[in-house]
């Protein structure tokens, strides 16, 4: 039987697709191997949001063509850096068996078989004009017609832990942040009929899954370009929360909520069913209004002090998360301050701090009042620093409280403690729970009292 090997970069939104990836090509008789060295075909899913990004995946495809022990071993290259550079990458990288953009995750198993028999897959895409045939072979650039939408019936393969699984509700984006390239690299909003995501919803939970995440680039936009009468997040939420029991799916986890869209059905809609997470992931970037215009952010720092407070009121026991970005182009000293006074009034309980970074294509780009990188690194040190002040004190709150943990195993850091997750700690994202005392099971639900806080993480023993 051949083996696979798979390596999946990037979001849990792109985690997804190598999943479903993954899925089909174990439907087609491939065992997963955990050893790049073992496989017949090593898998990459990329990303290619961010220039570190892209440098990352470049690193990994490089480190598997040096696997790549004999010719029939196929290095296949798929996601985000391949629907970004197309072509160009697979002029560059003549080792790469097989480049596959967004756009080709449900046709993987068909452009492999093509490939083994030599002959063009007709499944897909069209034929670069005066493109050798061998290179037709490898690449097919796929424009806005072909662009793909997970469904229910693809077959998918979990790479995480039994217990937790992301569901991807939409695909791609219909805003336009003026960094952003997601929405030339994944196209259009297009979100998935109801009806399809539960359907997916309840196979995982029948699979075990206890902790559902769902993600998109945009949750609130969620069912926007289904039509003014169609179903919206809030509907989409009630009908999960209506059609999973609560004992086999506990945690339905949301991530990634614009600030501008959040309102109150879904507040309401949290507050009053606890096992909708009251975990609040509020990307707002920014907080001061030249930048957040510039950023083509539809909103100013009244909105986010007001959105603080309104999920706050409505939402008592609501833990915030938010990311930032400093250094955007014509950043200026006083709007650093504005952010910092948010940050010391508003007390988030979790921020990811990033510093700005031009990406080609983007309209922030060619922007004037460019801000010099060690000025940028200052201020995301200044930043960071108060932050991990106030971090720690809502980790200090917590001593002496019992919190509900989703044990995930053995510690990463030592044999000798468990490790889990707070209802308010995102995998993969917030810190953790270290568990110094009783015994469980991954996947157990327990009741953990804290006893010591850190920054980022937690520790505490089982009552
Ligand atoms: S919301 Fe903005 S930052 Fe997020 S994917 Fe869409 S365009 Fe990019």
């Amino acid at each position: 039987m051949k083996t696979i090997h798979l390596t999946s970069l990037g979001c849990p939104k792109n985690l997804v697709d190598s999943e479903l990836m993954l899925g089909q090509l174990v439907e087609e008789g491939l065992r997963p191997v955990s050893e790049p060295g073992e496989a017949d075909v090593l898998l990459v899913n990329t990303c290619g949001f961010i220039q570190s990004a892209v440098e990352e995946g470049i690193d990994t495809i490089l480190g598997l063509i040096e696997q790549k022990k004999s010719p029939a071993v196929r290095v296949v290259v798929c996601g985000c850096l391949v629907q970004r550079y197309g072509s160009g990458l697979v002029e560059e990288l003549p080792e790469v068996d097989l480049f596959l953009g967004t756009e080709e995750v449900s046709s993987i198993a068909a452009r492999l078989r093509a490939l083994e028999e030599g002959r063009a897959a007709p499944e897909s895409g069209s034929v670069p004009a005066g493109a050798p045939a061998a290179d037709s072979l490898r690449y097919r650039p796929v424009d806005d017609l072909q662009r793909f939408l997970p469904n229910a019936t693809l077959p998918r393969r979990l790479t995480t832990p039994a217990h937790r699984a992301y569901l991807k509700i939409t695909e791609g984006c219909g805003n336009r942040c003026s960094y952003c390239m997601i929405p030339a690299i994944r196209g259009p909003l297009r979100s998935r009929r109801p009806a399809d995501i539960l359907h997916e919803a309840r196979a995982l939970a029948a699979a075990g899954v206890k902790e559902l995440t769902l993600v998109a680039q945009d949750l609130t936009a969620y069912g926007l370009d289904l039509g003014p009468g169609g179903p919206r997040l809030p509907d989409l939420l009630a009908q999960l929360h209506r059609e999973l029991p609560a004992a086999q799916v506990p945690w339905i986890r949301l991530l990634y909520l614009y600030p501008s869209r959040v309102n109150d059905e879904l507040l309401e809609l949290v507050a009053a069913n606890p096992r909708i997470l009251p975990y609040f992931d509020l990307p707002f970037q920014h907080v001061a209004d030249p930048v957040l215009k510039a950023m083509n952010r539809p909103y100013g720092e009244a909105l986010v002090r007001e959105l603080v407070d309104r999920v706050r009121r409505l939402v008592p026991r609501a833990v915030i998360r938010s990311t930032f970005m400093v250094g955007f182009p014509g950043e200026r000293e006083e709007d650093v301050e504005a952010l910092a006074a948010f940050l010391r009034d508003c007390r988030l309980e979790h921020v990811g701090m990033f510093t700005y970074c031009n990406e080609e294509g983007s309209a922030a780009a060619t922007l004037p009042g460019q801000v010099p990188e060690e000025l940028k690194e200052q201020r995301f040190q200044r930043l960071m620093a108060l932050q991990a002040e106030i971090s720690l004190a809502a980790n200090q709150a917590r001593v002496g409280q019992v919190e509900e943990v989703l044990v995930e195993g053995v510690s990463s850091e030592t044999e000798l403690l468990l490790e889990g997750r707070a209802w308010f700690q995102a995998p993969e994202i917030d810190g953790c729970v270290y568990i110094n005392e009783g015994n469980c099971r991954a996947g157990e639900l327990v009741r953990v009292l804290i006893s010591e806080a850190h920054p980022y993480d937690l520790v505490g023993g089982i009552v």
